[in-house]
């Protein structure tokens, strides 16, 4: 390409290289001692720079994350649902919330011990994860509890049979440490198209809370749409 002259900056931390800053000139002999100077000088920056951003995102994960499952945590979802109600305010795009909770989970504790708890836990989490759309969000609220927000959709009936499809799967028999066990979900499903003015949209959350709970005072193993 009629490279002539070039210098290559390492950046450096400890032993390990994080990148190559890399400089090309037509001219033969172009860099000088100076320029090689000035260019040490500014990759030390570069380097910084890199080191904070990675640190930022790190940070904000641990915020926004559920240590045990990797999952958004409760935090992410109250601001989640805050955003998609100012969109929905604005230009009218709507959202469906879902509130998941494992039946009986206590029991599940109590027999197999805590630690195949968790494993139930993050199983169930995992799994929400696969069924949902990439844009769609899936947090654990907290305990055997989680939260989906299904973005820019209120078709509350197709949700329903996407999530029946996962209360099936659910109800497959789980091993662990050899042993199988039976686990369910109970589900509530409230959506924007629910709400009557906007101001209601602050309540679609609390909406689908109520219908879980419908789905446990019916038996458990359900997925419930909210009705007024
Ligand atoms: P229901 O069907 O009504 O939901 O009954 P349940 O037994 O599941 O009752 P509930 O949802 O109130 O119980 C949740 C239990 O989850 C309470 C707590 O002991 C347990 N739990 C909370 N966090 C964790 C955790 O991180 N790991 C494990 N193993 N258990 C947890
Ligand atoms: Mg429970």
């Amino acid at each position: 390409r009629g490279i002539k002259s070039a210098v290559a900056i390492p950046l450096m931390k400890k032993d390990k290289c994080l990148m190559v800053i890399f400089l090309e000139h037509s001219l033969e002999n172009y860099f000088t001692e100076e320029n090689e100077q000035l260019l040490s000088t500014l990759s030390l920056a570069v380097r910084l720079a890199v080191e904070n951003a990675k640190l930022y995102s790190n940070l904000e994960n641990m915020t926004s994350r559920d240590g045990m499952t990797g999952l958004y945590n409760c935090n992410y979802f109250e601001k989640e649902i805050a955003n998609c109600i100012d969109v929905c305010d604005k230009f009218e795009i709507p959202f469906t919330v879902a509130a998941i909770d494992i039946d009986n989970f206590l029991v599940i504790n109590k027999t197999y011990g805590h630690l195949c708890g968790d494993s139930v836990i993050k199983d169930i989490g995992r799994l929400l994860e696969s069924e949902v759309r990439k844009g769609d969000i899936v947090c654990r609220i907290n305990g055997d509890k989680y939260g989906v927000i299904f973005r820019n959709t209120q078709d509350t009936s197709s949700i329903k049979d996407r999530l029946e499809k996962v209360r099936t799967k659910i109800c497959q028999p789980m091993n662990y440490d050899n042993t199988n066990l039976q686990v369910s979900c109970s589900f509530g499903i409230a959506s924007t198209n629910t709400c009557e003015n906007h101001s209601d949209y602050k309540k679609v959350a609390v909406f689908a809370e109520e219908a879980l709970r419908t789905a446990k005072e019916q038996g458990r193993n359900k997925v419930i749409i909210y009705e007024k």
